[in-house]
């Protein structure tokens, strides 16, 4: 890989890394016509995508995919068998070449619903990439790249595209945020740029930091429980008028009591209460300076002095038992 170009999949990787959650080892499906086209360009699978995306990375094919490839297989040896002419026979590899062991690519159980929840079992291959891909949103929910999959797609063949319902899944997969999308043309492996919706998903989630700068903890606490990721104008409006109510709150935080460094010492009442001179020797400010210097090496301190010194004997003690008999 050029440097230039190897450079630009590690910002880009990083990119997802920053902003989608991205973690090694990435989980990479491939579709059929991925596989197709590293086979016929001899490309081993694990070393080209691991070398593109800079990292390791867990490779799988989808039970649809695997499906699709398999009843593709199974028609063309039919086919084989009825238009050959060497005995008819539908004997043939029992997966074709391009398709590699499950010890290589391992299969990926996929379980595809539609709004009722009712399951549909096996879907075409680009409906079960986009569903997984989309994080299989259930009713109006935000397509969301829950599972941080990547996308490694190639060009359809052309019958293929002409045909009914073909879906372009590299076009639709640009349109859930923070898909990655890895493809194969004329032998070169390319990593997409981030798409146009990612880079906006990307952006507002910016712009709510920063705004969250603005407006304080307390909001984004609030904003990240609602989940709202694209209703951008509402998120917005939500700011400004965040910004009234809060705005005063940011960074403080209100003092339960006044400072009682500069609070005056309630001893004076005491010593009001208290006839002067009479009583115990409560504390040194009530007392009269003069008596100061006396209390300096007074009984008190002498007495604590003794406590301490006892307390240090008692804890040498048991070393010093210890010892004599080690
Ligand atoms: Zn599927």
């Amino acid at each position: 890989m050029r440097a230039r170009r190897s450079k630009r999949y590690r910002k880009i990787m990083s990119s997802y890394q920053m902003s989608f959650s991205f973690r090694e080892p990435y989980q990479v499906l491939l579709d059929s016509h991925f596989l197709k086209a590293c086979h016929s360009f001899h490309m081993p699978l694990q070393k080209y995508v691991e070398n593109t995306l800079h990292g390791k990375c867990n490779l799988f094919v989808t039970k649809c995919t695997l499906a699709k490839i398999m009843d593709a297989h199974q028609k063309q040896k039919e086919r084989k068998a009825a238009g050959g002419g060497e005995g008819g026979k539908a004997r043939g590899p029992g997966r074709p070449d391009f398709l590699p062991p499950p010890t290589e690519v391992p299969l990926r159980h996929c379980k595809h619903k539609n709004d009722e929840g009712e399951e549909l079992g096996i879907v075409s291959e680009a409906r079960c990439l986009l569903d997984l891909l989309a994080g299989q949103p259930r009713g109006n929910e935000h397509a969301k790249n829950k599972q941080h999959y990547v996308l490694a797609t190639a060009e359809a063949e052309e019958r293929e595209q002409h045909g009914r319902g073909f879906i372009d899944v590299r076009e639709r997969a640009r349109l859930i945020p923070g898909v990655p999308i890895v493809y194969v043309k004329r032998s070169v492996m390319i990593l997409e740029e981030l798409s146009g919706v990612s880079e906006r998903a990307i952006k507002k989630v910016e712009r709510e930091k920063f705004g969250e700068g603005l407006v304080g903890l307390a909001s984004r606490k609030r904003k990240r429980g609602e989940g709202e990721d694209d209703e951008e104008e509402e998120g917005e409006r939500d700011d400004e008028e965040q910004n009234g109510a809060t705005a005063k709150i940011r960074g403080m935080r209100r003092a339960k009591g006044p400072n009682p460094l500069s609070v005056k010492k309630k001893k004076n009442k005491e010593r009001v209460s208290q006839p002067a001179g009479g009583g115990g020797p409560v504390d040194a400010e009530a007392e009269p300076i003069r008596k100061r210097p006396t209390r300096r090496g007074g009984r008190r301190v002498a007495a604590r002095r003794d406590a301490t010194q006892q307390e240090q004997e008692t804890a040498k003690e048991p070393s010093a038992v210890a010892e004599p008999k080690g």
